[in-house]
């Protein structure tokens, strides 16, 4: 502890300092973004959106039913119409406005990010936000040089895109989402997470006065059955989904047979592999931002560790130690490292998965830090004493808890690491280029990180194989799927 009266601070001495909410515009009800304007649900319906540090309601949002869907899905195919004959060069303009846009009120979308979803701000702030404004530069770049991309194909726009997104990272999504399919003309009806909508609803205000022509962009609010309105409209041509697998699995079941083209962004149980010649502090610094990130509500999370025998006490006293220093509060003190958890579901089920985790035997170590008493919280947590079948080496369990093996040889992590029905990500950590590039070879996963994790870039394809799903989102490869050729 850091006494009081003493000359020196500690550089890591505790300083709370919330990040202010003033000046911070949230509406008490959100309407639904349709043709251009804010419109009130057919029904009337609305639901709340709460603070996941203090169960309080942030804001009742539209419900969104058949009805609503079906004239979001009739703007789009209005504007559709004049969206996808524009100079391509006017369609850039338009993408690099809302870009531009987010930037300016990066603190605002940062804020209402964290208030919303329980995300740290120093998360939402230094890296979802300015990523989410990457994402729609880099696709503005693009929209003029389609047949750039796709020489001598002759690409068209698909036409209205459904899309839908989670909760973890709710603006950069709609970024992942909407930035492709306008660069390539099409037009768009979005959905985001019913736990999550805030930033969405921001972005709609944004792109109403970025001047984006009527109904290219209609965002809409609502659960899951919203959702299957929107999978299930006849008039949609594709379907964008992130999301857990068993919905993605449903979505694909539910489009199958029907004229829609499809990508799904599934769940995911990466494997991060710590070899004995690693750097070993930069390695444990890489296992913490793999599994804790946005408290491990993340897809591609580094969840399942592998570290080799003759390191592993040192790698995990190591960790260990490292997570006692994490600092698990308030989303908007820039000094949290693991924020709120997003929903008091999320947080029974990663419960669930701790008790399934002890009662098969596994060896438990969590920090003592002190939670809240309102809220969703969850004490940063590893597993040991793991073996493959264990249900928490399987099962992704999107919370901030890691389970933990050991290895001896190389031939043998790669069976284990790809001993799963998911294949999203994976972290190798050695000094050893050859090693390297040799799992980077045999490691069946979309995309795999050499001694570091969770690095993102919208030039970077991101997608996954086997359960995990199809389709990429970034990079050029995220062009492919919003065009046709003919
Ligand atoms: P989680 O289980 O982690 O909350 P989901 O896959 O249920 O994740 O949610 C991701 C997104 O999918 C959310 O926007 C949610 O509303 C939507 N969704 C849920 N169920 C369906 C469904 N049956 N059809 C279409 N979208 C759905």
């Amino acid at each position: 502890m850091v006494q009081k009266n003493k000359t020196f601070k500690a550089s890591w001495s505790y300083d709370p300092a919330p990040e202010s909410t003033d000046h911070i515009q949230i509406k008490k009800k959100y309407d639904l973004y349709i043709d251009g304007k804010f419109v009130k649900p057919e029904n009337g319906k609305y639901f709340e959106t709460i603070n996941p540090t203090n169960d309080e309601v942030i804001a009742e949002v539209a419900l969104a039913e058949k009805e609503d869907v079906d004239k979001a899905v009739r703007a789009a195919r209005n504007a559709f119409k004049s969206w996808s004959k524009i100079e391509p060069k006017e369609r850039g303009k338009y993408i690099y406005r809302i870009a531009r846009l987010i930037q300016e009120r990066s603190r605002e979308f940062a804020v209402i990010e964290s208030l919303d979803g329980g995300k740290p701000i120093r998360e939402s702030r230094d890296i979802d936000i300015p990523l989410a404004a990457n994402h729609f530069f880099y696709y503005a770049g693009w929209a003029d040089k389609l047949e750039y991309a796709f020489p001598n194909r002759n690409p068209k726009p698909l036409g209205v895109a459904g899309q839908i997104i989670p909760w973890n990272f709710p603006l950069l999504m709609a970024a992942w989402k909407l930035a492709p399919a306008l660069a390539t003309g099409n037009t768009v009806v979005l959905k985001p997470a019913e736990t999550t909508p805030l930033t969405a609803l921001k972005l709609a205000e944004i792109i109403r006065d970025s001047g984006l022509p009527k109904g290219v962009v209609n965002i809409i609010t609502g659960a899951g059955k919203t959702g299957a309105e929107i999978v299930n409209h006849p008039d949609i041509d594709k379907i964008s989904f992130t999301g857990s697998t068993a919905v993605g699995k449903y979505i694909q079941k539910a489009v199958a047979g029907t004229h829609k083209k499809i990508t799904l962004e599934l769940g995911g149980k990466s494997a991060n592999i710590i070899f004995e010649d690693a750097a070993i502090d930069q390695a444990v610094e890489g296992i913490i931002d793999a599994i804790f990130f946005n408290q491990g509500h993340v897809c591609c999370a580094g969840s399942r560790l592998f570290i080799q025998e003759s390191v592993a006490d040192t790698v995990i006293q190591k960790l260990k130690d490292r997570m006692a220093t994490l600092i698990v509060g308030d989303p908007l003190d820039k000094n949290t490292d693991i924020g709120a958890i997003n929903s008091k579901r999320q947080l029974k089920t990663i419960e669930n998965y701790i008790k399934i985790g002890l009662d098969e035997g596994g060896e438990i170590y969590q920090t003592d830090c002190k939670l809240p008493k309102k809220g969703n919280w969850c004490a940063p947590t590893l597993f040991l004493n793991l073996s493959q079948s264990h249900t928490i080496v399987q099962e992704e369990i999107f919370g901030p808890v890691l389970a933990i093996q050991t290895f001896r040889t190389i031939q043998e992590v790669i069976e284990k690491a790809n001993n799963t029905p998911y294949g999203l990500a994976a972290g190798v950590w050695t000094q050893k280029g050859a090693k390297l590039f040799h799992l980077s070879q045999k490691l069946k996963a979309g995309v795999i990180w050499g001694n570091t994790f969770n690095k993102f870039d919208a030039t970077s394809p991101f997608g996954g194989y086997k359960e995990s799903g199809f389709g990429r989102e970034g990079g050029l490869h995220g062009l492919k799927p919003y065009v046709k050729f003919e």
